[in-house]
């Protein structure tokens, strides 16, 4: 698939949909690309919703980072194109004490 014949939208517009696999706002994660090995916030991965589920691309290299759709009654999440993803849990720790 060429991706330059679709617009893309910054990773903050994949928020909604992250919400149901995590419970806390991932688009402020670091991740890091499996392919050029770039670490950036979600927030900078170009996503693409045109499809039946969400792609998030790599702002560096176009490289594929995550895929999620939603079947209903499942929710498929494929990674496998990060090598890290680094989430700031400090505010919910603070949030149990
Ligand atoms: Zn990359």
């Amino acid at each position: 698939m060429n991706s330059d014949r679709y617009d893309y939208l910054d990773g903050n517009a994949a928020a909604g949909e992250l919400s149901k696999i995590f419970a806390m706002d991932v688009t402020a994660a670091e991740g890091q690309c499996g392919h050029c090995g770039a670490t950036k916030r979600f927030a900078e991965a170009h996503v693409y919703m045109q499809g039946p589920g969400v792609v998030a691309r790599c702002a560096i290299c176009e490289h594929v980072l995550v895929r999620f759709v939603d079947v209903g009654r499942r929710l498929f999440l494929d990674a496998r194109g990060l090598t890290c993803l680094s989430l700031d849990i400090s505010q919910l720790r603070e949030a149990s004490r």
